[in-house]
């Protein structure tokens, strides 16, 4: 029978639910179980897909097509649970399947109310995680313990241990403990609260999680333990982690939390296998190189509007054991200040995905400075649009070359909408969504990476490379590096002649895990690392006499710069 971890938070949001709940995972995975993840949000939106980064953070895409939350993320760099459109529920989907049903008819004429109703909804999403090869499925409940939306999703989470029996269900509670500089004393007060509004609900927490600053001693465990009518040892603390969130897993395992789960679940788990993950850590810890990437996006200022992205270098760093710096450039900066002074020092340049003409000259012009100087340079879904784009004008020489999403009338629509996406009135969902195969050209740098010319990467957009200018940017060294397998659609182009230019419609970026760095993250930073290398030698090297032809039309040296950079630069 499958067993169920509940996870709430309280005290505050942002408390890390999701790593906590991803460790757990992970931990018991190690321990030779299988485990399905799960979110519920309690929002009104039927998913995050039409929620704006800025309010939310990264959209995470499954293979299924589903656009979930981004704690999702973590649970796939974590675990290897299979994650689908079952891995993620919000109220508004909850309650569009309910209301849905009672406009068929399915309730017989009841009132339908949210206690059963609702609460049924959610306990059956609950138990669509159940399965035969299914050991345990944890369920993080978004929101904070008290808040009116988290309501009905506590209260189906109560019943359902009434449903299973409680000795298959362990609730686990994610607090606060803060430290309080004037009183020099670390506080639980808020910690009683929040599980006194718990056990108001009719949930008694099995086991209290403590996110600290400080250490908690056994005497402050003790004390929370008493007040929250939990044993001590089921009071484990989780201290803030300065270096890598990589490290709150092995922190865990120090307080004894996979043990204690396993015994009060009475699971028949094995030994704790984290010698890899270990292995990561001292990676992560002892750095051979630094390098510093720029990421060029349009939500620089937001945390999380490019998580997977930021974690994924750091993939890409643990494979080559470099430190990876990276630089949260707003591309409306470099429209404002050029590109010189923000990326002359740096090692790679990313462009990622994004929506909207906000900021796009400024990305053209960071994929420009990439291209002319030999930088390292990944696109990535809109990205590779504004590569296609910066290419045309640039290089072709194709005035006015655009997306059709920004200029519907462009001269040279290099980018736009497939027939299927023409029609379309509804936003929610409705975009070229989840895993598609794509063939890789062989030799080409993406296939060098990949090592295989068949892949599977997750998309999210609207918009397409035209193929009627494919024969003009091959011409003018532009490779088609990967296709779908029929050959109609572009997934990733690319310069031979450059260090490393490559540009993907899709998302690789949800599928690295730390474990198993991305290809392509792995090419990018192991070539960012090169140009460090190799620039490091050039210091060292004695200057050459400058002669008078070294200078060019920008008053730049052209030296490192790639025969395609030369070859625009004298265009
Ligand atoms: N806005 C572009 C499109 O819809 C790119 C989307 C993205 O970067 N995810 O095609």
């Amino acid at each position: 029978m499958t067993k169920h971890i509940f996870v709430t938070g309280g005290v505050v949001s942002s408390l890390g639910k999701g790593l906590t709940s991803a460790s757990i995972g992970m931990l018991l995975e190690r321990r030779g179980l299988s485990v399905r993840m799960q979110k519920i949000d309690p929002y009104l939106n039927v998913d995050p897909g039409t929620m704006s980064p800025y309010q939310h953070g990264e959209v995470y895409v499954l293979d299924d097509g589903s656009e979930t939350d981004l704690d999702l993320g973590h649970y796939q760099r974590f675990t290897n649970s299979p994650l689908t459109r079952d891995s993620n529920y919000t109220t508004g989907q909850i309650y569009l399947s309910v209301i849905n049903k009672e406009r068929r008819g399915e309730f017989l004429g009841q009132t339908v109310q949210v206690i059963p109703h609702i609460t049924n909804e959610i306990k059956s999403a609950i138990s669509k995680l159940d399965g035969e090869d299914v050991d345990v499925v944890i369920t993080e409940i978004g929101g904070t313990v008290g808040d009116i939306e988290s309501q009905p999703f506590l209260e189906a989470i109560r019943q359902f241990a009434l449903d299973i029996g409680k000795e298959n269900c362990l609730y686990i509670h994610l607090t606060l403990v803060p430290y309080l500089k004037a009183a020099g004393e670390l506080k639980t007060k808020p910690t009683q609260h929040s599980v006194g509004q718990l056990r108001q609900i009719g949930i008694q927490p099995d086991i209290l999680i403590c996110r600290t600053e400080r250490s908690l001693s056994r005497d402050e465990r003790a004390k929370i333990g008493l007040f929250c009518n939990v044993p001590v040892d089921a009071v484990i603390e989780e201290k803030d982690k300065d270096f890598s969130v990589y490290e709150v897993p092995i922190s865990l395992v120090d307080h004894g939390l996979d043990e204690l789960i396993v015994r009060k679940l009475g699971l028949k788990a094995g030994k704790l296998m984290l010698d890899d993950w270990r292995d990561l850590i001292h990676r992560l810890r002892n750095p051979e190189h630094e390098i510093s990437i720029a990421v060029v996006g349009k939500y620089s200022e937001h945390r999380d509007a490019y998580k997977s992205i930021y974690e994924a270098l750091d993939h890409g760093g643990i494979a080559h054991k470099a430190q990876v710096r990276i630089q949260r450039i707003h591309s409306e900066l470099v429209e404002q200040e050029g590109p010189e002074r923000l990326l002359s020092g740096v090692d790679g340049v990313l462009v990622p995905g994004g929506f909207g003409e906000r900021g796009i000259s400024g990305k053209l012009e960071a994929i420009r400075f990439a291209r002319v100087r030999g930088i390292p340079f990944f696109g990535i879904c809109l990205g590779m649009q504004c590569a296609a784009i910066e290419f045309a004008r640039n290089v072709i020489g194709l005035e006015g070359a655009h997306s059709t999403e920004f200029d519907k009338n462009c001269p040279h629509p290099v980018i736009c909408l497939l027939d299927e996406q023409r029609s379309i009135t509804q936003m929610g969902g409705t975009m070229r969504l989840g895993a598609h195969p794509a063939v890789l050209v062989p030799d080409s740098t993406a296939a060098r990476c990949y090592g295989t010319l068949h892949i599977s990467e997750r998309h999210r957009h609207r918009y397409e490379f035209n193929n009627a200018y494919r024969e003009q940017f091959a011409a003018h060294g532009m490779q088609v590096m990967g296709t779908s397998p029929d050959g109609s659609l572009v997934e990733v182009i690319g310069l031979p002649s450059h260090p490393w230019f490559v540009a993907v419609q899709f998302h690789p970026e949800f599928k690295s895990q730390p474990t198993r760095p991305h290809p392509l993250f792995a090419g990018f930073v192991g070539a960012a690392v090169q140009r460090r290398l190799s620039r490091s030698a050039e210091k060292t090297k004695p200057l050459p006499v400058a002669s008078q032809g070294d200078g060019n039309r920008d008053g730049r040296s052209s030296q490192g710069a790639t025969p395609t950079a030369q070859e625009d630069l004298a265009r």
